[in-house]
């Protein structure tokens, strides 16, 4: 077995209680007027947003807020936010938020710095300036704080990523507190994004020896803070609450950092058609696919599956974790039409190269016919 491997994340990350207060020093010589984006209430109600413009002003630095992502970023909200940043000569960007947010944060920060550029031009990646970009993540899910990713709704409503070096954050802030009140089925789907990017990122045929390590601790972080979370949280002193918050937020960086390397596998395309057709979160949307993919892969790649085993020991108990958290319930079940159109999609996606065993259309429909049949 080889340890060779490459690493790549610009991003400077502070982690844990107060750790923009204690840090926001940093942010001089970013800017000098900042782009605040954020979705309609969480940024706010989580505190996250005075906090931030409270340290700015300590540095002088001017800043704008546009509150209207929505979630799953449409190109026409990145169009706006990006109209509304000329307008206000930003100069660089904060996303604060869940991962919809940040995304848009990124995509927008780009697209200033290449102020003649089109929105659909991102994903041919040829552009290397961005604005700066500070992230504050308010959900413990996609990992977006340390990712080179940015995932966009197209006008034919399909999701759409783009990746480039120059999107990693320069700066991350990730406190914990900013996830306290984020309600049972937030908290759920998103630390299923999370637990996805993790297993994903171990089953995938990019892993290394350090996208394992970090994928095992965040397996076993989920495994174990989730379940509290959800079902004794009333039970929870709050210092426990904190610290299961914690475990999470620290598990989603984690699986950030896995799939900035590895990139995704298989579920995540299945689950893109569910959330953008079907309304089902990301998390969710994912996750479901999982178990199947991991039966698949353990017949033909048994390996593949020892960084999952160290946590969850067999897929049936995986499925039973799962169960108990509820994700399938309300799953719909797929037309035809839809199953050969999703089926389409997930067959063209890059997912299915970096997914162990040579996966063929014909395996893709009866996935999703074992799910959503
Ligand atoms: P999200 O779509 O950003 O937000 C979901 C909901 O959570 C919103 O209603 C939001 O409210 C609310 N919320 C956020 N923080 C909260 C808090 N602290 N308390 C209460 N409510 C809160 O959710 P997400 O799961 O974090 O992000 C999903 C998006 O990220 C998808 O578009 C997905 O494709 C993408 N993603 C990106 C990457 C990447 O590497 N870039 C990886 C995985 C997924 P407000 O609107 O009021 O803020
Ligand atoms: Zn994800």
């Amino acid at each position: 077995m080889s340890y060779a491997f490459s690493y790549f994340i610009p991003t400077r990350v502070f982690f844990g209680r107060d750790c923009l207060n204690n840090n926001y020093a940093t942010l001089s010589g970013l800017g000098e007027k900042a782009l605040i984006i954020s979705g309609r209430k969480s940024a706010k109600a989580c505190g996250a947003y005075d906090e931030i413009v409270e340290v700015l002003n300590k540095l002088n630095i001017e800043s704008v807020l546009y509150d209207q992502v929505e979630e799953n970023p449409s190109f026409s909200s990145v169009q706006k936010v990006v109209e509304f940043g000329l307008e206000n000569d930003a100069d660089f960007v904060i996303g604060i938020g869940g991962g919809s947010p940040i995304d848009a944060a990124k995509a927008v920060a780009v697209l200033i710095a290449n102020p003649f550029m089109k929105i659909e031009e991102l994903f041919d990646g040829d552009f290397d300036i961005a604005l700066p970009i500070v992230a504050i993540p308010t959900t413990s899910g996609t990992g977006s704080e340390v990712t080179e990713f940015s995932v966009l709704n197209s006008p034919e409503n399909r999701k759409k990523s783009f990746k480039s070096d120059v999107i990693f954050p320069d700066i991350s802030f990730i406190d914990p507190k900013y996830t306290l009140d984020l309600p049972t089925e937030l908290t759920i789907t998103t630390a299923c994004d999370a637990l996805s990017h993790s297993i994903e990122g171990s089953l995938s045929l990019k892993s290394t020896i350090l996208t394992d390590l970090y994928a095992a601790k965040a397996i076993e972080l989920i495994k174990e803070n989730l379940p509290k979370l959800v079902n004794s949280s009333l039970v929870l002193s709050e210092e426990e609450r904190y610290e299961c918050r914690q475990a999470l937020s620290l598990a989603s960086m984690l699986g950030g950092m896995v799939i900035s390397q590895t990139g995704t596998v298989l579920p995540h395309s299945f689950g893109y058609n569910m959330t953008t057709f079907y309304g089902i979160r990301h998390g969710v949307a994912t996750i479901i696919f999982l178990p199947s993919v991991l039966r698949k892969a353990e017949r033909t790649n048994p390996e593949k599956l020892r960084v999952f085993k160290e946590s969850f020991k067999s897929v049936d108990k995986f499925d039973d974790f799962l169960e108990k958290l509820g994700v399938y319930k309300n799953i719909p079940k797929l037309s035809e039409k839809d199953l050969v159109d999703f089926s389409q999609f997930v067959a063209k996606s890059m997912h299915v190269s970096v997914t162990p065993g040579n996966i063929t259309y014909e395996d893709i429909i009866s996935i999703y016919k074992e799910v959503c049949g």
